[in-house]
C-alpha cells in the first residue's frame, strides 16, 4: 500500500530532514548512509523511489546506480548532489538516474518530485524497453527481437539495453564503454567490437541490422539509411 522510499544519505542533518518530511506526508523511509548499504538495500528490498546523493563513502552513489542499472534495476532514482553543471547532470542521467535535483533544494520541490516518480513506476509495472523489433523486459530479463527470444551473455545484455535508452543516438565508443563496462576507454582494446559483433550476430538472426556503425564517431541503434 504505501509508498517505500531508500534514501541514501551520508549527511546526517540532510538525511533527516528528508526523512522526517517524507514520513509526515505518509511514505515509508528506508535510510543508508553509505556506498555498501545502499547495494545491500537494492538487492536485499524492493522500492518504490530511491532518492541517492551522488558523494556517498565508497562505492559512490553514482556507481552504486550504474551498477544498479546493469543488474536490470528498474526502480526510479533521484539523483541528488551539490554537482550543478551540465556535465554532470548528463553523467548522472547516463548513469540511469530518472531525474536530478541540486543540493540545497526546497523540501517542496523534493516532495514534488519524489511524487512524479511514484506515479511514473505505478504505471510502469512490467518495465519493457523497447525499439524498433527489438525489446527487453527489465523485470524477467527476457531478450527479444521480433518476437523471438534472443540468448544474450549478461554484457550483451546491459549492452543492448544501453542502445535501447538511447534509440536514434549517436554513441562514441568512449560512451558506451564507460557506461557499460564502468571502466577507463584505452582506445586499445577490441573488447567493444568483440561484443557488437556477437550482439550483432545474434540480432540479425531475426532481421536486418540495426546497431549502425558510423565511422570515426560511434554507433546507433536505428534502421539502416537507405542507400
Ligand atoms: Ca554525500
Amino acid at each position: 500500500m504505501g509508498i517505500r522510499i531508500l534514501l541514501a544519505e551520508d549527511e546526517t542533518a540532510i538525511a533527516d530532514f528528508i526523512a522526517r518530511g517524507l514520513r509526515e506526508e505518509g511514505f515509508a523511509v528506508e535510510h543508508v548512509a553509505d556506498g555498501p548499504s545502499t547495494w545491500h538495500a537494492l538487492r536485499t528490498s524492493t522500492f518504490d523511489v530511491i532518492l541517492l546523493d551522488w558523494w556517498l563513502p565508497e562505492p559512490n552513489g553514482l556507481e552504486v546506480l550504474k551498477r544498479y542499472r546493469q543488474s536490470m534495476g528498474t526502480t526510479p532514482v533521484l539523483l541528488l548532489t551539490a554537482r550543478d553543471a551540465v556535465s554532470d547532470r548528463v553523467r548522472g542521467l547516463d548513469a540511469g538516474a530518472d531525474d536530478y535535483l541540486c543540493k540545497p533544494f526546497a523540501f517542496e520541490e523534493l516532495l514534488a518530485r519524489v511524487r512524479a516518480l511514484a506515479r511514473r513506476h505505478d504505471r510502469a509495472p512490467s518495465a519493457v524497453i523497447s525499439a524498433l523489433d527489438v525489446r527487453v523486459d527489465l523485470t524477467t530479463g527476457r531478450a527479444e527481437r521480433a518476437g523471438r527470444p534472443l540468448d544474450l551473455t549478461a554484457k550483451e545484455q546491459s549492452l543492448l539495453v544501453f542502445f535501447l535508452r538511447h534509440p536514434g543516438a549517436i554513441l562514441s565508443r568512449t560512451r558506451i564503454y564507460e557506461q557499460v563496462w564502468d571502466e577507463q576507454y584505452d582506445g586499445l582494446s577490441n573488447t567493444l567490437e568483440v561484443h557488437i559483433a556477437e550482439l550483432r550476430r545474434k540480432l540479425e538472426a531475426h532481421g536486418p541490422r540495426v546497431i549502425q556503425t558510423l565511422r570515426g564517431r560511434g554507433y546507433l541503434l536505428g534502421p539502416a539509411e537507405s542507400p
